[in-house]
């Protein structure tokens, strides 16, 4: 059994745990709830354990599916077990359909399909609000190489057609999705960090949010929509 340590970071979402093993770390779900970069802030009872459950099932999900991720087991209901990575500090974001601040930027409307997905990099720095940066910037300021950016794209669009199953299986739209990704001692890039309705954008066949944006364009409570993913997950893929 791998126990839990000190306190390694503490996030908005969730904290991080030293283990035992040393190649270990134990992500620990809260119920806080951010949005606007942290400016908007609650806590929403079960939200965490609803995002560890969800992540959990996911991520187990793309590791039978070949892809290589952090993610090791769920080992309570607001805790998992990941391999230790250095977080490359990059959100790597996937969009299948307009929506949030794309359409903003663009002044389109959301829910407009892309003929080809689109993959954009923010760079993740609370200080600076997350700015929008390119693979010439990424490459300047060393946080990735070519040959890593080319890489990172790739796998964020094999996960995106993964991820479109998944969701689509339980009559979901995956609109959009956040990823962040680590490296291993060796180098190797691997899928790290979360999926959930907090770091994804999930519309129904009636196109209402499934997601987080429940919480920030205040539509409604949280709870029961998250709850209605994680039972549609588990009915199609733990037979629950
Ligand atoms: N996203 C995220 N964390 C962030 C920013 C975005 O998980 O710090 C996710 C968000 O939930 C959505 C996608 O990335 O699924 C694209 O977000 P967008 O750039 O549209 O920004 P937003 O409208 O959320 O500010």
């Amino acid at each position: 059994m791998t126990e839990k340590r000190t306190l390694l970071y503490e996030g908005k979402a969730k904290n991080l745990y030293h283990t035992d093993d040393e190649t270990i770390v134990l992500a620990e779900y809260k119920d806080q709830a951010t949005a606007l970069n942290g400016k908007k802030k609650d806590l929403i009872a079960g939200k965490g354990e609803l995002n560890n459950q969800i992540t959990s099932l996911i991520f187990r999900e793309l590791n039978r599916r070949g892809v290589r991720t952090h993610f090791i087991e769920q080992v309570s209901n607001t805790e998992q077990l990941n391999t230790k990575v250095a977080i490359i500090p990059l959100e790597v974001v996937v969009r299948n359909y307009t929506a949030g601040s794309f359409s903003k930027r663009f002044g389109l409307a959301e829910g407009l399909k892309f003929p080809t997905p689109i993959v954009e990099f923010y760079y993740k720095n609370d200080a600076l609000d997350d700015p929008f940066i390119n693979d010439a910037h990424v490459k300047y300021l060393e946080i990735a190489t070519d040959e890593e950016i080319a890489y990172l794209k790739k796998a964020a669009l094999e996960i995106d057609e993964i991820l479109t199953d998944i969701f689509a299986q339980i009559d979901l739209k995956l609109i959009d999705f956040k990823l962040e990704f680590g490296r291993l001692p060796d180098g190797e890039i691997i899928l790290a960090d979360e999926v959930s309705p907090d770091t994804s954008r999930l519309w129904d066949a009636d196109n209402h949010h499934v997601d987080k944006d429940v919480y920030r364009r205040d539509l409604g409570d949280l709870i029961p929509v998250y709850q209605q993913v994680l039972a549609g997950l588990q009915t199609k893929f733990e037979g629950k």
